[in-house]
C-alpha cells in the first residue's frame, strides 16, 4: 500500500495553463502539504499533434508564478517513458489480458453506423478477441492497436473523495485501446502506469475524467497495482453558467499576471472556488494546507466571478 501521501498534477501541454488545472494543482498541493506528503508534476505529452513546447513552458511558468512548489526535481515527461508503457503492454499481451486488434478505421466507422442505426451506444464488439478471431486472416498492411480485455461482467466501484460511492457495470465498458498503432500509449493506459510508478496515493482531477476512472481501475487490477483514492472536482463555470471557455473568459493563468493580478490573489481565489473554510475569504498558503480537506469540496460546479477576484486583489 502507500507509505506516504503523494499527489500529482498531470497536465497535457496542448494549450495555455487553464484556471481549472491551476485549481486542481492547488488542491493537490494542499493535500500533499496537509499530510506531509509529496506533490509531483508530470507532463502528459503523448498527444503529439497537439502538444507544444510553448504549452509546456506555460505550465512551468504558471506553476512558478503561483508558487506551486513540486517535489520532483526532474519533471516527468510521458514521451520519455515509452519503453515502460510498451513493456507493460507486452506483459498484458503475454498474460492474455490484452490482444492485437487489426480492425481498420473504415470497419470501425461501419460498426458505429450499424450500432447507431439499431439505437445502440457505439461500442467495440471484441471482433479481434482471440476466441473471436480463430481462423481469421491478419489483413495485410494494417498496423494493429493493442486493446485491453475488459472484464465482461461485474461492477467497478470506488468511493470518490468528493462524489462518494460510484459504481459502473463492466457491461458499459468496452475493450480499451491501450497502445496505438504508432506505439504511443493512450491517456488511460499511460496515466495508470505513471500513477503506479510514481506511487500516487490520491488521484485528484476534473470531473470530466469520471468516465475514465472505472476503465483505469480495471487496468490497475490487471497490473496488480494498489488503488489510489480518487477525487473528482466539479468544473468551473463562468458567470453565464457555462463552462469557462477561451473565447468568453480569461482562462489562462499567465493572463492574470499580464492583467496585474497578484499570484497570491489568484491562488487564494481559486482555492475558494468549490471549497470553503467557514467565512474565511482570505488565508495564507499555510492555512490552506492546514485546513484543506477533500471531503469539504462542493459537488456542484463553481462559478468564476471576476468582480470578486478584483475585490480580493484590492484587499491584498
Ligand atoms: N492529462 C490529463 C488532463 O490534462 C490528466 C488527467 C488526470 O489527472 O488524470 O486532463
Amino acid at each position: 500500500m502507500f507509505t506516504k501521501v503523494r499527489t500529482r498534477i498531470a497536465p497535457s501541454p496542448t494549450g495555455m495553463m487553464h484556471l481549472g488545472t491551476a485549481r486542481t494543482a492547488i488542491y493537490c498541493w494542499a493535500v500533499a502539504r496537509h499530510f506531509d506528503g509529496e506533490f509531483l508534476l508530470r507532463i502528459e505529452d503523448t498527444d503529439q499533434e497537439r502538444s507544444t513546447a510553448e504549452a509546456t513552458q506555460a505550465i512551468l511558468d504558471g506553476m512558478k508564478w503561483l508558487n506551486l512548489d513540486y517535489d520532483n526535481k526532474e519533471v516527468v515527461y510521458q514521451m520519455n517513458r515509452l519503453e515502460r508503457y510498451r513493456q507493460v503492454a507486452n506483459d498484458l499481451l503475454e498474460r492474455g489480458l490484452a490482444y492485437k486488434d487489426y480492425t481498420t478505421k473504415e470497419e470501425l466507422d461501419q460498426l458505429r453506423e450499424e450500432q447507431k442505426a439499431r439505437g445502440e451506444k457505439p461500442r467495440y464488439d471484441g471482433r479481434w478477441r482471440p476466441e473471436n478471431a480463430v481462423g481469421k486472416e491478419i489483413p495485410a498492411g494494417v498496423t494493429p492497436v493493442i486493446r485491453f480485455r475488459n472484464p465482461d461482467d461485474g461492477i467497478v466501484t470506488w468511493n470518490d473523495a468528493v462524489y462518494g460511492p460510484i459504481s459502473v457495470s463492466n457491461t458499459e465498458l468496452d475493450d480499451l485501446v491501450i497502445m496505438r498503432g504508432d506505439g504511443i500509449p493512450t491517456y488511460n493506459f499511460a496515466v495508470v502506469i505513471d500513477d503506479f510508478d510514481m506511487q500516487i496515493s490520491h488521484v485528484i482531477r476534473g470531473a470530466d475524467h469520471i468516465n475514465n476512472t472505472p476503465r483505469q481501475i480495471n487496468l490497475y487490477k490487471a497490473i496488480g497495482a494498489p488503488l489510489p483514492t480518487f477525487a473528482h472536482l466539479p468544473l468551473i463555470h463562468g458567470e453565464d453558467g457555462k463552462k469557462l471557455s477561451k473565447r468568453r473568459n480569461a482562462v489562462s493563468v499567465m493572463q492574470y499576471d499580464e492583467m496585474g493580478f497578484l499570484p497570491e490573489t489568484l491562488f487564494n481565489y481559486l482555492a475558494r472556488l468549490g471549497w470553503g473554510h467557514g467565512d474565511d475569504e482570505m488565508f495564507t498558503r499555510e492555512q490552506l494546507a492546514e485546513w484543506f480537506d477533500l471531503s469539504d469540496c462542493s459537488r456542484s460546479p463553481a462559478q468564476f466571478n471576476m468582480k470578486k477576484l478584483l475585490w480580493l486583489n484590492h484587499e491584498y
